[in-house]
């Protein structure tokens, strides 16, 4: 929905109603709903360009700026940047303030994908820095709001925007001129009609327990992580892949220490099955820098200092070590 509007208030059709293509901007950590909406919009797939990343997985928002230039040069046109915040895979917190920078220079819509990571920023505003000067915000209550599925937000700063890309009477022109708010219906701002009332969830349970109990909750998921990459880290057999910056924790067992990339990344893989059937602890995957990594995501207010113990064992003895 982001994407839409960002694509109707910034390459809007011309007198004979055709809608120019454009470019869209993301990390090479992208989640795969934005090349995926890129496709729906007709932009396809291809019109998301892969910004590479630094060490720690943050798009390198000096290559953002040069591959903008590049496409204004060849004469296409830039409509977007999707920054992540934080991205799936290991919880990287694209460098937001540097990144608006670059998108007020060149005019492009700024979109921060909060999905997993956003709401962080209420326990660690700083780790967010920037984050107020989007567009559009993305993010999901059924991950760290521990609400049940499913239960997506998105939040925009320009009404009209919304009411250009999603309300019948609107292009983004004729929107302006009119009273912003009250003139149009809350289905005229949203890709969806009919619709459950899944706000009532997120809702509720802020009322009932406070902001700050969220706060107190996330702050311990975060401290969870730590705690889990230094236990991983004081074992021998294990590696550590990513560093920590939320809650997303990609490591790796290191086999006998003699095996190549390719069988570890087998042997990972088999572990991950041996740790999911044994049944105690779930574990994801994650590629990192092309590598199989076994991935622990704690997005879950009930998670103990005991629970994330579990892990460590459980792979050390599905391993057999
Ligand atoms: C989960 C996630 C999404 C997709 O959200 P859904 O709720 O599955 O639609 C998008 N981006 C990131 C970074 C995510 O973690």
């Amino acid at each position: 929905m982001a994407l839409a509007m960002a694509r109707e208030a910034r390459t809007p059709a011309n007198a004979q109603g055709v809608m120019p293509g454009g470019v869209v901007y993301a990390s090479s950590e992208v989640h795969m709903s934005i090349p995926r909406a890129a496709a729906l919009l007709g932009l396809g797939h291809a019109a998301v360009r892969q910004v590479q990343v630094d060490e720690a997985f943050r798009m390198d928002f000096a290559a953002l700026e040069h591959a903008v230039l590049e496409d204004l040069a060849a004469g296409r046109r830039p409509i977007a940047v999707v920054a992540s915040a934080g991205t799936v895979n290991t919880g990287a917190i694209d460098p937001l303030l540097p990144i608006a920078a670059v998108a007020r220079r060149h005019g492009l819509w700024m979109h921060v994908d909060g999905a997993y990571g956003a709401l962080a920023a209420l326990a660690i505003p700083e780790a967010f820095e920037g984050m107020r000067l989007a567009d559009s915000i993305s993010l999901d209550a059924h991950k760290w709001l521990y609400q049940p599925l499913d239960c997506g937000c998105l939040l925009y700063r320009d009404a009209r925007a919304a009411q250009a890309a999603f309300s019948h009477t609107g292009d983004y022109t004729r929107s302006l001129l009119q009273d912003p708010v009250e003139r149009f219906a809350f289905f005229e701002e949203s890709l969806e009609l009919s619709r459950r009332f899944r706000a009532l969830k997120p809702w509720l349970s802020l009322r009932y327990h406070g902001v700050r109990a969220y706060r107190d909750s996330i702050r311990a998921d975060l401290a969870l992580a730590r705690h889990l990459a230094a236990s991983v880290d004081a074992r021998p057999e294990l590696e550590r892949l990513a560093p920590v910056s939320l809650s997303a924790v990609c490591f790796r067992h290191r086999g006998d220490g003699r095996c190549t990339d390719a069988e570890l990344d087998r042997l990972n893989q088999e572990l991950l099955l041996r740790v999911v059937r044994r049944g105690r602890v779930y574990l994801s995957n994650a590629t990192v820098r092309g590598r199989f990594a076994l991935r622990a995501c704690l997005v879950n207010h009930r998670s103990t200092e005991s629970d994330v113990d579990a892990i460590v064992t459980e792979v050390l003895a599905a391993a057999g070590d």
